[in-house]
């Protein structure tokens, strides 16, 4: 394909400072589509997990499993964890979707990270089990997918309500509204149609607009970050604006602080001095 095309996810104009992010009905029921497949996934990792054990359970510990048994037991561990990093991936998808608010910082942990408590679940108990019953190699090589699995599960930079807010905000503030522009490989999102970055080496891919949260929810490779906005186009919107970089600032901190402030408790909100 080459021809430009622009798919277009969602528009909607939004009111500007938000103090917290509102997922969509549709994101949220995609979100919810997505962690039901996961948990599928998860589930079955589990269960080739049990077929694993039982082989190991009628095993003597004295008597070394024959070569063909140990294969089969290493096909069925990779398995298990072709199966979980599957269902991560899905989990973590759905977190851009509707990602958890940093309020509750214990709810925030395990949604975000739910895919390394499937990978101890997965995992965990076989590796025991493989070293009860002498099966060194393969307790070995569970082990290493336990923590290979686990790494590949865990969200190191995971969205938030927060995050989300903060960025529709700030671009509201930028554009007048919370409308995006991104491709499928980038890592930015764009705030103008022609940008340089969008235009140069990505003329042949399709790329998208919509909300902030659109962006992120269909492209993972954009980390949730406020320097994920194209640098181009933020300076040429405050250009556009006739804003200084004191001005620009200003504006990134108040979309910050909507959200901030929201989050805060009255009782322990805190005067920023500010030093020039
Ligand atoms: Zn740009």
């Amino acid at each position: 394909m080459t021809t430009k095309k622009i798919t277009k996810v969602s528009g909607g104009e939004d009111s500007p400072q938000k103090p917290t992010f509102v997922p969509t009905a549709e994101a949220k029921a995609q979100a919810g589509k997505l962690r039901k497949n996961g948990v599928i996934l998860w589930v079955l990792a589990v269960v080739a997990e049990i077929i694993a054990m039982v082989i190991l359970f009628r095993k003597d510990p004295e008597i070394p499993l024959s070569t063909g048994s140990r294969v089969m037991l290493i096909i069925i561990l990779l398995v298990d964890l072709i199966l979980l990093i599957a269902g991560s991936m899905l989990w973590k998808k759905a977190n851009r979707f509707d990602p958890a608010s940093k309020q509750d910082a214990l709810s925030f942990f395990f949604q975000n990270q739910m895919g390394v408590v499937a990978a101890v679940i997965a995992f965990l108990p076989v590796v025991i089990l493989a070293f009860i019953k002498k099966e060194y190699l393969v307790g070995a090589i569970a082990a290493l997918f336990l923590v290979g699995g686990g790494v590949a599960s865990a969200d190191f930079k995971p969205p938030s309500k927060e995050e989300y807010a903060k960025q529709s905000n700030y671009v509201n503030e930028l554009m007048g509204v919370d409308h995006v522009y991104w491709t499928k490989s980038g890592t930015k999102y764009h705030l103008y149609e022609d940008c340089q970055y969008l235009k140069s080496d990505r003329t042949t891919e399709i790329f998208e607009g919509g909300t902030v949260s659109d962006a992120y929810a269909h492209n993972s490779k954009i980390k949730p970050d406020m320097n994920s906005l194209c640098s181009a186009c933020e300076k040429r919107a405050a250009k556009e604006k006739g804003w200084t970089d004191e001005q620009l600032q200003e504006m990134k901190d108040k979309a910050t602080n909507a959200v901030q402030n929201a989050a805060q408790p009255p009782q322990t909100e805190q005067k920023a001095e500010s030093e020039n």
